[in-house]
């Protein structure tokens, strides 16, 4: 039996309760191995809830409210989709330059032709088509 460090431990605790409806009551060792990378790269815990949450948004679906069937394997799966060498000051600063650009881009969108520093990527998808 491996013995969780003391700050992963602490690290699995505070994300459980980041995402009390999906992960409470599952075994912090169950939720470490899946989180353990984000952990080593320096992330916090709310970061890590908040990528997850991002996922979806990506997706353009609704973040799960219920407990899944697996949270264990959910975490997994969503964690799967989460680039661990994007640092969460950068996802933040990503996250603040997107909302603070309300220029609409020649679609319509408030912020549409920005480009993420994360993605390169603009957020409208009609001006990401047209993008050379
Ligand atoms: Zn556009």
């Amino acid at each position: 039996m491996w013995e969780l460090e003391p700050g992963l431990y602490a690290f699995v605790v505070a994300l459980r309760m980041a995402l009390p409806e999906q992960l409470s009551r599952v075994s912090v060792r169950k939720l470490a191995g899946t989180t353990k990378r984000f952990w080593e790269a320096g992330w916090d815990p709310l970061s890590v809830a908040e990528s997850c949450h991002d996922v979806y948004v990506q997706d353009g679906k609704r973040f799960p409210t219920c407990r899944p069937g697996q949270p264990a394997r959910w975490l997994g799966w969503v964690l799967k989709r989460v680039d661990v060498a994007t640092t969460p000051a950068l996802r933040r600063y990503d996250a603040w330059a997107a909302a603070a650009d309300t220029e609409p881009c020649p679609h319509g969108e408030p912020g549409g032709a920005r480009l993420s520093v994360i993605t390169g990527r603009a957020k409208c998808p009609l001006c990401r088509a047209a993008a050379p």
